[in-house]
C-alpha cells in the first residue's frame, strides 16, 4: 500500500505555500520537475528542479496551451508499475514514473469574476492540467494527487508519518478531491458558455457542479452531514458573503439568512427595511424612517417568535440599529455593509455572527434555484417577479386609498417570501401578522390574526394592529371563506393574485363588506 516518493510534478497557477512544501520534498531528496512559472518560483528559493522541457525533449509551445501535453509526462502518471508491459515501455521510451503529483489549474472562476473579456476567459481554461489532474487520480494506486494548496500540510504530515511514503487511503482520499475538483471546473466552463449563450438557467449545469467553500459539523439535524458549494455566479448573498464575526455558520443559519437576505433586498434601498427570520419564514418584516426604526418595527410583529432570529438589513449596519438588535438574542445580522461603530457594538455579542454582502441582491436577476427528489433534482428559474412591475386591477367598487396601496405592494412583496400558503397582514409599513406553511389557506389566515392579538398584548395595546390593515395572500382565495376570516381580523384591502373559479364569489363577498381588492395577476407559491 505504500509507496516511496521519490520524483514529483509540480504545475501550480496559485503558488501559495509552493516553496515551503518543495523544501520539505527537496529535504526528503525527492527529485521535483516543473513547469515554467512554477520552476521559476522554486529556482527562486534556491532548490534544485528540473524543467518540464528537459523531461519532453519539447518547450512549451502556443503560449503554453502545450507544455505537459507528452507521453513522457502522461506514460510517468499513468503507467501501473507492477505490468510487465507497462515498466517494458518505461525502459524502451525513458519514461520514469511520477509519485507526487501538484497542480492547481488556471484561475477560471477569478478570471469570469473579474469580468474579463471573453478571449481571456477562454484563454484561461486550463487544458494540460485536468489532463494530469485525471491521469494521476485515475492512477492513485501509484500516484499521490493534490489539486489544492490547502491539502500541502496534510502531504507533509503523511510522508513524515509514513517514512516518506504515500499510503493507499491519503492517495484514494485525494484522488476523490481531485475528480471533484475537475468536475467542478468543467461544470463552471460550461455555466460560463450557457450564460454567453444567454441559454435559460434551466439549461446551465450549476447543480452538477459547485466549489466545497464549507463543510459543516452537521445539517439540518445533528445525524446529517452537510457541505456549503459555490456556483461562481455573481449573486450577493450569503454563500460569498463575509463572515465578519461569531461562529462558523450550521446550515440552518446559511438557509434562512439566504431568505432573510433575499427577502430584504427586494425593498429599494433608499427606504430602510428590516427583516427578521424564523426557520426560513419572516417573522417580521418592516421599513422606517431608518433602519433602527425599521427594526423595532419588525420585532413588534411577533417579539417571541424573534428570539434567536436572523436579521437582514437593506443598508449599512448603523450603530442605532446595532444597539437595537443586540438586546435580545440573535443568530445572524446580515447587510451590504456595516460601520465600525456597529461592527465594534456588535463585537460585544462573541457568538452573534455578522456578515456584510457587498451589495443588496437583484430581486429581478435571474438565477437557478434547485431542490433534490429521490433519485433526481427539480431545477427552476429564480421567481424574479416585483410587484411594482405588475399592472394591478381593482376589482372591487371601492378603490384602495393611496396608503392601502402602498402597504398592499408591502404585504405582497413579503408574501412572496412566505412558505405557501402565505397570508401577510400588513399595516404602516409593518408586518402586523404572518401565516405561513399551512394547508388550508383559512388556517393561515386566522393563525395570522392570532399571532396580531398576541403581539398587541405584548404591547400593551388595546386592540390588534390588524383593525384596518391590509392583506395579502401568495395565491388567490378559492374560497370567499378565507377572505372573510381576513375582513374578520380587521383587513380593509386585499392584494391577491386572482385567478380562481369562483372569483365572483369572492369580489362579490368583498364588496359587501366594503373592502377594495386588486388582483396581481401572478402567484407566488413558495414551499
Ligand atoms: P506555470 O505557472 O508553472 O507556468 O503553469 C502552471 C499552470 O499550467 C498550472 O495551472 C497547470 O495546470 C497548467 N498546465 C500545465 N501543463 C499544461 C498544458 O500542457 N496546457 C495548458 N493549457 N496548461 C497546462
Amino acid at each position: 500500500d505504500r509507496v516511496g516518493i521519490r520524483r514529483a510534478l509540480l504545475s501550480v497557477s496559485d503558488k501559495t505555500g509552493l516553496v515551503e512544501l518543495a523544501r520539505e520534498l527537496v529535504r526528503r531528496d525527492v527529485e521535483l520537475v516543473s513547469t515554467g512559472g512554477t520552476k521559476k518560483a522554486i529556482s527562486e528559493a534556491g532548490l534544485p528542479v528540473i524543467d518540464v522541457a528537459d523531461v519532453t525533449g519539447f518547450p512549451e509551445i502556443m503560449d503554453g496551451r502545450v507544455k505537459t501535453l507528452h507521453p513522457s509526462v502522461h506514460g510517468g502518471l499513468l503507467a501501473v508499475r507492477d505490468d510487465p508491459d507497462h515498466v517494458a515501455a518505461m525502459e524502451a521510451n525513458g519514461i520514469a514514473p511520477f509519485d507526487l503529483v501538484v497542480i492547481n489549474l488556471y484561475p477560471f472562476e477569478q478570471v469570469v469574476a473579474a469580468g474579463s473579456d471573453y478571449p481571456t476567459t477562454i484563454e484561461n481554461i486550463d487544458i494540460g492540467g485536468p489532463a494530469m489532474v485525471r491521469a494521476s487520480a485515475k492512477n492513485h494506486a501509484y500516484v499521490t494527487i493534490v489539486t489544492d494548496p490547502a491539502d500541502y500540510d496534510e502531504v507533509i504530515a503523511m510522508l513524515a508519518e509514513n517514512d516518506g511514503c504515500s499510503t493507499l487511503d491519503r492517495r484514494k482520499a485525494f484522488a476523490a478531491r481531485a475528480f471533484q475538483r475537475t468536475a467542478s471546473y468543467d461544470a463552471m466552463i460550461s455555466a460560463y458558455m450557457a450564460e454567453q449563450l444567454s441559454l435559460p438557467p434551466v439549461a446551465r449545469h450549476h447543480a452538477t457542479g459547485g466549489t466545497l467553500s464549507l463543510e459543516m459539523r452537521y445539517g439540518e439535524n445533528p445525524h446529517q452531514g452537510a457541505g456549503l458549494y459555490l456556483t461562481g455566479e455573481k449573486r450577493p448573498g450569503v454563500a460569498t458573503a463575509q463572515l465578519l464575526q461569531g461562529k462558523a455558520l450550521s446550515y440552518n443559519n446559511i438557509n434562512d439568512t439566504d431568505a432573510a437576505y433575499e427577502l430584504v433586498s427586494e425593498f429599494d434601498p433608499a427606504t430602510p427595511s428590516v427583516a427578521i427570520i424564523k426557520h426560513a419564514n419572516p417573522c417580521g418584516v418592516a421599513t422606517g424612517a431608518t433602519l433602527a426604526e425599521a427594526y423595532r418595527k419588525a420585532l413588534a410583529c411577533d417579539q417571541t417568535s424573534a428570539f434567536g432570529g436572523i436579521v437582514a438589513l437593506n443598508g449599512t449596519l448603523d450603530a442605532e440599529a446595532a444597539v437595537e438588535i443586540v438586546k435580545i438574542f440573535t443568530e445572524v445580522i446580515i447587510a451590504p455593509a456595516v460601520t465600525d461603530e456597529a461592527a465594534a457594538i456588535v463585537a460585544a455579542k462573541k457568538n452573534l455572527r455578522l456578515l456584510t454582502a457587498g451589495a443588496l441582491a437583484d430581486p429581478r436577476a435571474k438565477g437557478l434555484l434547485v431542490r433534490s427528489v429521490a433519485g433526481g433534482f427539480l431545477k427552476q428559474e429564480r421567481d424574479n417577479v416585483v410587484v411594482d412591475d405588475l399592472d394591478l386591477k381593482c376589482v372591487t367598487k371601492r378603490q384602495p386609498t393611496e396608503t392601502e396601496l402602498a402597504d398592499m405592494k408591502f404585504a405582497f412583496r413579503v408574501a412572496k417570501h412566505v412558505k405557501s400558503n402565505a397570508i401577510v397582514y400588513a399595516r404602516d409599513g409593518a408586518t402586523v401578522g404572518i401565516g405561513a406553511g399551512q394547508m388550508s389557506r383559512v388556517d393561515s389566515a386566522r393563525i395570522a390574526a392570532r399571532k396580531a392579538e398576541d403581539a398587541a398584548q405584548a404591547l400593551g395595546l388595546a386592540e390588534p394592529l390588524t383593525r384596518g390593515c391590509v392583506v395579502a395572500s401568495d395565491a388567490f382565495f378559492p374560497f370567499a371563506d378565507g377572505l372573510l376570516s381576513a375582513v374578520e381580523a380587521g383587513a380593509r384591502a386585499v392584494i391577491q393574485p386572482g385567478g380562481s373559479m369562483r372569483d365572483e364569489e369572492v369580489i362579490a363577498a368583498a364588496d359587501e363588506h366594503g373592502i377594495a381588492m386588486v388582483f396581481t395577476g401572478v402567484r407566488h407559491f413558495r414551499h
